[in-house]
């Protein structure tokens, strides 16, 4: 674990920036945006979409490039649900970079839309579309960065390989985890970068650029009640319902421990210090050992702290009974908990029986929980973002997060491969259209993302060269 002060940003020289830039070509805008549009248009939602189109499209555009066929792998489970998986090809001095986005998308109904999901449009300084925030855009950068790469005939120390990978949203066939069982030669990496993190801006003005390095576990439990029923005209004191209700009213009341791990130790302390008044001094309340009840108690009234400060459970869906004038012979409810890594999905199962209280109530995992241990902060990743930062926003703080949702990064991370979820690509606070109508990416943000990818890639995989212009 680094020490907080270890990663802060060093500025660079204006001399050493120039350096950095020699012999770099310039991006090409249009070309990016004709392969992001490109993107976009081919349809990858679970429902009525295809991943391997997009895998094929992505591909053509490589090849166009100069990619040779032995370098672009397209696979898959089925048809629809293809991956692509491109190498540029580096000396080999050191094991591969891997870049990793997802081309399936969430579900959109046009009908929900200001605008056709499913077609670029640029109004107003935003890209609109889905997927264009999450995770075409950063999908597009990287084919985009990497024909940039190839022009210049850079040859890295280490192999680039992009993954871009379908049932990311949903979908029986996760493409990172399908690619790990079936090609996992194809993928193998000291390092993966990935979605997750990004940053933030506050009414206009840059604040701080995110590193996602960890996740919550995500862990559905089904509550179930049985009862033996019987004539609604005749009720008895022991109904499934009521049970349930009881015992969905415990959970509402309760809060599972605090419990902050190194990352989100520093997130909160950088934190403290872009903010101002109660919240930042709230902030610095919550690390201090033991964290300090009435800062607690403040930041758990917003959804964004608490999810980071603690393991939640929340009921989503009941179902219960099977007519109007019957007692309920069965309720049943799913409890979604997204837990903290490091602690044990069975303690949490635990936990909630005793919170339940009520021996009726069977707890039962929906599905077998996927946890995932936190990627270090690795400063041969963490010192070029912060480096990179500060030429592209000097004074943006570089500040390691915990998703509370769940991405890709675990399947990477559960085999060996340390994923860090970077993009530079900023948005405004609160203005969140991930999975939602209307999502956006800012047209200069795009635009800036994909140089900071550029020159994050590039100095992770050509650092030996990078040093000696130094
Ligand atoms: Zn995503």
């Amino acid at each position: 674990m680094n020490t907080p002060g270890r990663f802060f940003p060093s500025i660079l020289l204006i001399s050493q920036l120039s350096f950095l830039q020699t012999g770099f070509t310039q991006a090409d805008p249009k070309l990016t945006r004709d392969i992001f549009k490109e993107l976009i248009e081919i349809n990858t939602t679970h429902s009525a979409g295809n991943t391997t189109k997009a895998a094929e499209a992505m591909a053509a555009r490589l090849r166009a490039a100069g990619f040779a066929d032995k370098d672009l792998f397209i696979g898959g489970p089925t048809e629809k649900e293809g991956n692509l998986v491109a190498i540029l090809h580096g000396s080999g001095k050191r094991k591969p970079l891997l870049l990793l986005a997802h081309i399936d998308v969430v579900e959109a109904l046009p009908s929900d839309w200001s605008t056709d999901p499913f077609k670029f449009e640029e109004i107003d300084g935003y890209y609109y579309a889905r997927g264009s925030s999450d995770d075409k855009a950063m999908a597009a950068i990287f084919v985009a960065n990497l024909i940039r790469m190839k022009k210049e005939g850079a040859v890295p120390d280490r192999d680039i390989i992009l993954a871009l990978t379908a049932d990311e949203e949903g979908g029986d066939f996760n493409g990172v985890s399908w690619l790990l069982q079936n090609h996992k030669d194809l993928i193998q990496a000291d390092y993966a970068l990935n979605e997750g993190g990004g940053g933030m801006a506050k009414e206009g003005k840059k604040i701080l650029n995110r590193v996602q390095i960890s996740e919550k576990v995500f862990q559905s439990f089904q509550l179930e009640v049985k009862n033996r029923g019987g004539h609604s005209s005749q009720p008895r004191k022991d109904n499934a319902i009521y049970h349930l209700a009881h015992a969905l009213d415990n959970l509402s009341k309760f809060d599972f421990p605090v419990n902050l791990n190194d990352g989100t130790r520093i997130y909160f302390q950088r934190s403290s210090k872009l903010e101002t008044g109660q919240l930042a001094e709230d902030m610095l309340g919550v690390i201090q050992s033991p964290p300090r009840s009435d800062a607690v108690a403040r930041l758990s009234e917003m959804p964004n702290y608490n999810a980071l400060l603690r393991t939640t459970c929340v009921a989503t869906m009941v179902n219960a009974g099977h007519a109007e004038n019957a007692l309920p012979q069965t309720a049943t409810a799913i409890v979604n908990c997204r837990i903290l890594p490091g602690e044990d999905p069975d303690r949490i199962r635990e936990l909630l029986i005793n919170v339940f209280a009520d021996k009726e109530i069977s707890v039962t995992p929906v599905k077998p929980a996927k946890p995932s241990s936190p990627s270090s902060l690795n400063p041969d990743v963490i010192g070029p973002i912060e480096r990179i930062t500060q030429q592209l926003w000097p004074g943006v703080a570089v500040i390691p997060s915990m998703s509370t949702g769940a991405t890709d990064g675990l399947y990477l991370r559960n085999a060996g491969i340390p994923t860090y979820g970077v993009s530079g690509l900023f948005s405004e606070a609160g203005d969140v259209r991930a999975h939602g109508k209307d999502e956006r990416i800012g047209v200069n943000a795009f635009y800036e993302g994909q140089e900071f990818l550029y020159r994050l890639v590039k100095e992770m995989a050509m650092k030996t060269s990078v040093k000696r212009d130094y």
